[in-house]
C-alpha cells in the first residue's frame, strides 16, 4: 500500500460518519492524485483556476472537482461547466458570476458562503454581520443558478485549539441561525466546510461536514 493510501486509510477511520473528505491535492504532481483516486478517493479539492484546468484533463471522469480557494469572478466561467463545489464565496460579485455562468452551461452551481471568523486581517470572507445582512437583503434569492448549499470557514492559524474551537462555534451557529431563517424549507442549504489537517477534530465537533485536508494525505506542499 502506497503512503498516500496509508494516509488515506488512517483518516478515514478518524471521521465521523456524516464527514466527507475533500482531498487537498494543490501543489501535487497527478501521480500523487491518481494513488489517492486508486485508493477510493473521488473528491478533490483545488484552489487555483489554472492547475484546476490542467488537472482536470488529466484525471478520471468521476472525480468531482471542488474550488476551495479565493475565487475571482472572471475566472468563474472556465471552471463553471464542470466544478462541483465552489466553497470560498466571499462577495455577492461572485455569487452573481456564479449565477451568471451557470446559467450559461445550464448547470445549477453549488456554491457555499464563506464568513470570516477568523482572528486575522489576512483572510477572505463575509464578516458575520455582513453576511446576516446580505441575507436580509434577500438579493440572493434572484440567482436560482447558484445553488447556495451551505457555509465555509477558515479558523485562525494557530496552535491554540481553544480559539479555533471557538472560531467553529461561531462559524456553526451561524449556519444554524441562517438555516432557520432563510432555508428552513431548503435541503440543499446543508454543508459545513470547515476543518483542514491540523483542525479537522475541533471543526467535526462544531458541525463539519466536509474537512478540506491536504498534508495529512499527500505530505508537505512545495511551493
Ligand atoms: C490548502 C488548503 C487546505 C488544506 O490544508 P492542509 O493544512 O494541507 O490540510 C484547506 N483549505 C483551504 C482553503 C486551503 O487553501
Amino acid at each position: 500500500m502506497t503512503a498516500i493510501a496509508q494516509n488515506l486509510q488512517r483518516l478515514r477511520s478518524q471521521l465521523l460518519p456524516s464527514v466527507k473528505l475533500v482531498a487537498v491535492s494543490k501543489f501535487h504532481p497527478i501521480p500523487a492524485l491518481i494513488q489517492a483516486y486508486e485508493a477510493g478517493q473521488r473528491i478533490f479539492g483545488e484552489s487555483r483556476v489554472q492547475e484546476l484546468q490542467q488537472k482536470v484533463g488529466e484525471m478520471p471522469a468521476d472525480v468531482e472537482w471542488h474550488f476551495i480557494g479565493h475565487l475571482q469572478p472572471n475566472k468563474v466561467k472556465y471552471i463553471a461547466p464542470y466544478v462541483s463545489l465552489i466553497h470560498a464565496v466571499d462577495t455577492p460579485k461572485l455569487l452573481a458570476e456564479i449565477d451568471k455562468q451557470g446559467r450559461r452551461v445550464g448547470r445549477r452551481i453549488r456554491c457555499l458562503l464563506q464568513v470570516h471568523v477568523a482572528r486575522e486581517e489576512t483572510k477572505f470572507g463575509f464578516l458575520p454581520d455582513e453576511l446576516l445582512e446580505f441575507m436580509r437583503s434577500g438579493q440572493w434569492r434572484e440567482h436560482e443558478w447558484a445553488q447556495i448549499s451551505g457555509m465555509m470557514c477558515m479558523a485562525t492559524n494557530t496552535d491554540d485549539m481553544q480559539r479555533v474551537s471557538a472560531d467553529f462555534e461561531q462559524a456553526h451557529k451561524l449556519f444554524l441561525q441562517i438555516k432557520r431563517d432563510f432555508f428552513a424549507a431548503d435541503e440543499h442549504f446543508r454543508e459545513c466546510s470547515w476543518g483542514m489537517s491540523h483542525d479537522f477534530e475541533e471543526a467535526m465537533q462544531h458541525g463539519a461536514t466536509l474537512v478540506r485536508i491536504g498534508t495529512d494525505i499527500f505530505g508537505e506542499r512545495e511551493y
